[in-house]
């Protein structure tokens, strides 16, 4: 099986014209290393045009849309490439309309025939897009999707046969992906067994997508689309609704159930099947992490993440004396809907009526004829579910309570809890779905983030006060500790910590290393120069604060939250021993590039300042020293054979043993000052399966540097000696770091966001807490440690304000002054 490809399927909003084809083609070229396999709706409108054609009889309506394709393969193509992509295009027109002729005399094939007008719109944009990225360089080729998806025959929604499918998809495109193509499909499409074309009803590429990386068991499946994941409820409905950093598959498909349309519900069944994370992303802002869909559950604090709407609804009632006491009747009812192919969503039983709602439409009306047959039928037409998802919801008593407290006035009916237990549905009139959600968003999920002008509003100072009240550092940690801030998701503590910090008499500017990732830096009215500085952000995944007599547990406890409280507090310290001129700078991203620092680094007050104190945890040492970092992918090709005549092949993954052999053999430098550089293997990959000499493979080092990382390549490349492709990935220096006399001195191993901070003056690195407890699953401080590391961060300003001549009075004995050794800079 191929080990490693990636699908990236793409909406139909993100390929709806030139410059969306340019964002794609560039996604996908920064992808290449992780074997992509494309999958493509048609463009955007396209399929609604479609299936209007065959509802109205005429293919007028198409030129518009024919085109759209037009002007994209003129942008981007010339030659044979443009000539042969626009006669398909510029035959589609014509084919419809034959295909539309036929309805009046096979009315029994109506549904046959939708279906192959409405597959036009992904056949057309997948050979589009292939040729796009053909001519960008890309070694793309188109795949028919319905040489790969086997269905039944049900026209318009159409259900897979999942192992046949498998089986075609693998025979189709594992050869392209081990030969190193890029293999586009059009999504939504199918075919029967008897050879006629299907589709997998509308939104149904991401379903396409699941099915694919599930027959490849591929590493991840993307779904590319125009917002940033999904969101903490339908963005159309509310403003500000939040992207949610992650989901469980059960959270996601009940979300997609109920109306989330950004994912298509029958996505997920592939993908957990499997364990394949499904990550739902941004083509307009590739950068923004998402949404990940994976098997582990992460609990909100307050319990709920999102709330799905669905609208097009029918309540039915069926009331009938029968149903008192006697078995039989709900089959009898179910039987109904069966027999009629009309899906239910919500079920609710009272002791002689059964509720039960479906989507409106056109096949409601026997249905209804047959449920008359077994008791009284009430038909209430537009109404909407609503649906409030959060894994909490199992153990989070009194949130049902709260939830329809908010929305007392609204009638609501059909109350159920779903049996996955991680969601609550409910009916109301469809007319009042807007303000239903938008009263349980601003209730259950609106959290303090920053108002768009930087300015706290009201929830944000609700909720800062609420921190405000205390002055003891170790609840100001846990209850930072208790506000999610995986990186990306940085923007709610900033705001919390900004409003804390201004309630503590500081200037708070706020800025935006990204779009949604504020950093923030509070001075007075001094220029600051000696300033503190953390981040914000954490590793996933987010767990909430505990507590027992010696330790505060939680997200951050010593990897930023635990080190911000105790910044805070020792900044609070100083200013009242009469030292103004200090700063609190705390930053997005420092777990992932450093965004947030490198943007803090052109703030002008960076100028100004003459130490900057950063905190990570180093044991309440005071670090002179951080070793660099290094990050190389080593990729071995090799030729596939059948592995019992393994003279016949040439194994990647054999060469690849050989060269990490070598590699670990070697005598890497060791500095007097810094210590030994160290080499990890972190990521081994590759390979077809244990019958196939391996064709690829590949291995992620990470190396530790003491020295310039120019004698490490030189030693790598000497010794890898061609046999393997090295490719660096990143590249941070060692920095020394300044000393300071009383304070016990160590080397770190890990790297920081010193070396993006070279506008804040001298660096020093020092904080409370281990590295050994961050970034895992136990990630702790000790309380006597948290306040070690408060009385350590005081006495090094003291002594750094001294050293500036900034401390107004003699100091207090502890530390001494004058820094020595070591020197700044990085
Ligand atoms: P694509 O063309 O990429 O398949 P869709 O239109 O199918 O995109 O889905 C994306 C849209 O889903 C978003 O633009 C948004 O309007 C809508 N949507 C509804 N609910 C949510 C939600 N909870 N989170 C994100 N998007 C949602
Ligand atoms: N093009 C199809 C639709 O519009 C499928 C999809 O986009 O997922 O429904
Ligand atoms: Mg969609």
């Amino acid at each position: 099986m191929t080990a490693s490809s990636t699908v990236l399927k793409f909406g139909g909003t993100s390929v709806e014209d030139a410059a969306a084809f340019e964002r794609v083609r560039a996604i996908v070229a920064a992808r290449l290393p992780l074997h992509p396999v494309v999958v493509v709706s048609a463009l955007s409108r396209m399929t609604d045009a479609l299936l209007t054609s065959v509802d109205t009889g005429s293919a007028d309506g198409l030129a518009a849309h024919i085109e759209r394709h037009r002007a994209i393969a003129r942008h981007f193509l010339t030659g044979d490439e443009l000539r042969k992509i626009e006669r398909e295009i510029d035959a589609a027109p014509g084919e419809v309309t034959a295909l539309i002729g036929r309805l009046d005399r096979e009315a029994s094939e109506r549904a046959a025939i939708r279906d192959e007008v409405a597959a036009f719109g992904e056949r057309l944009s997948s050979a589009l897009l292939a040729a796009v990225l053909r001519a960008g360089g890309i070694p793309a080729r188109v795949v028919d999707a319905r040489r790969c998806i086997v269905t039944d025959a049900t026209h318009g929604k159409a259900d897979p046969d999942i192992a046949e499918s498998e089986r075609c998809t693998r025979a189709e495109l594992m050869p392209l992906v081990q030969a190193g193509e890029v293999p586009v499909l059009g999504g939504f499409i199918a075919r029967a067994q008897s050879g006629a074309t299907t589709t997998l009803g509308r939104g149904g590429s991401d379903y396409t997508a699941a099915l694919v990386g599930s027959a490849l068991d591929s590493r991840e499946i993307q779904i590319w689309t125009d917002v940033s994941g999904v969101l903490t409820a339908d963005p159309r409905i509310v403003k500000n609704a939040r992207t949610i950093p992650s989901l469980s598959y059960a959270e996601a498909s009940e979300l997609a159930y109920f109306g989330a349309k950004v994912l298509h519900p029958r996505t997920i069944q592939p993908a957990l099947t499997r364990g394949i994370p499904v990550r739902i992303v941004n083509s307009r802002a590739p950068d923004d992490p998402g949404t990940v869909v994976t098997n582990h559950a992460e609990l909100w604090p307050g319990a709920v993440k999102s709330i799905a709407h669905k609208t097009g609804i029918t309540v039915l009632q069926i009331t009938s004396p029968r149903m008192l006491g006697a078995y039989g009747f709900l089959r009898a009812v179910f039987e109904v809907f069966d027999r009629h192919r009309m899906p239910v969503d919500v079920v609710t039983t009272s002791e002689v009526s059964l509720s039960v709602t479906v989507e409106d439409g056109a096949g409601l009306a026997p249905v209804v004829t047959d449920l008359e047959a077994l008791g009284d039928v009430t038909v209430e037409p537009r109404r909407a579910i609503i649906c409030v998802v959060g894994e909490g919801l199992r153990t989070t008593p009194g949130i049902a309570a709260r939830l329809f407290e908010t929305i007392r006035d609204i009638n609501v009916s059909l109350i159920s809890q779903g049996a996955s237990r991680v969601n609550i549905t409910f009916v109301v009139d469809e007319d009042q779905v807007r303000e239903t959600v938008a009263r349980l968003h601003a209730a259950l999920l609106d959290r303090p983030g920053l108002a768009p002008s930087g300015r706290p509003g009201a929830v944000e100072r609700r909720a800062a006060r609420a921190i405000r009240s205390t002055n003891d550092p170790i609840e100001l940690a846990r209850r930072l500790i208790d506000i999610p801030s995986v990186s990306g998701d940085e923007e709610e503590v900033a705001g919390v910590l900004a409003i804390h910090l201004q309630g503590l008499g500081y200037d708070v500017d706020v800025h935006e290393a990204a779009p949604g990732r504020p950093g923030i830096f509070a001075h007075s009215d001094a220029p600051a120069r000696l300033v503190f500085c953390t981040h914000l952000d954490t590793v996933p995944p987010f767990f909430p604060s505990s507590e027992d007599d010696g330790y505060l547990y939680g997200r951050g406890a010593c990897d930023a939250k635990g080190i911000i409280a105790a910044q805070v507090t020792a900044a609070e310290r100083l200013r009242a021993q009469g030292i103004q001129d200090i700063g609190l700078l705390f930053v997005p991203d420092e777990e992932k590039g450093s965004l947030g620092a490198r943007a803090a680094n052109a703030l002008p007050a960076a100028r100004q300042c003459r130490y900057v104190i950063v905190g990570e945890p180093t044991e309440n040492r005071l670090a002179i020293g951080s070793k660099g970092s290094l990050r190389v992918t080593l990729r071995a090709e090799g030729t596939s054979g059948h592995s019992a005549y393994p003279e016949r092949g040439r194994s990647a993954i054999h060469t690849l043993l050989d060269v990490l052999r070598d590699v670990r053999a070697i005598a890497w430098p060791r500095d007097g000052y810094f210590g030994d550089t160290t080499c990890n293997v972190g990521i081994l990959g590759g390979g077809v399966e244990a019958n196939i000499i391996a064709p690829e493979a590949h291995a992620d080092l990470h190396i530790r540097l003491v020295t310039d990382d120019a004698p490490i390549r030189e030693l790598l490349e000497r010794t890898v000696d061609g046999r393997v492709r090295i490719e660096y990935l990143s590249h941070t220096p060692a920095v020394r770091l300044k000393s300071v006399p009383g304070f016990e001195h160590c080397v770190v191993g890990f790297t920081t966001d010193i070396p993006h901070l070279s506008n804040w003056g001298i660096p020093l690195l020092l904080g409370p807490g281990s590295i050994h407890d961050a970034h895992t699953a136990r990630e702790r401080i000790a309380h006597r440690e948290l306040e070690r590391g408060i009385e350590l961060y005081t006495q090094l300003g003291r002594t750094l304000a001294m050293e500036a001549g900034t401390a107004p009075i003699a100091a207090t004995g502890t530390g001494g002054g004058g820094g020595g050794g070591g020197g700044g800079g990085s």
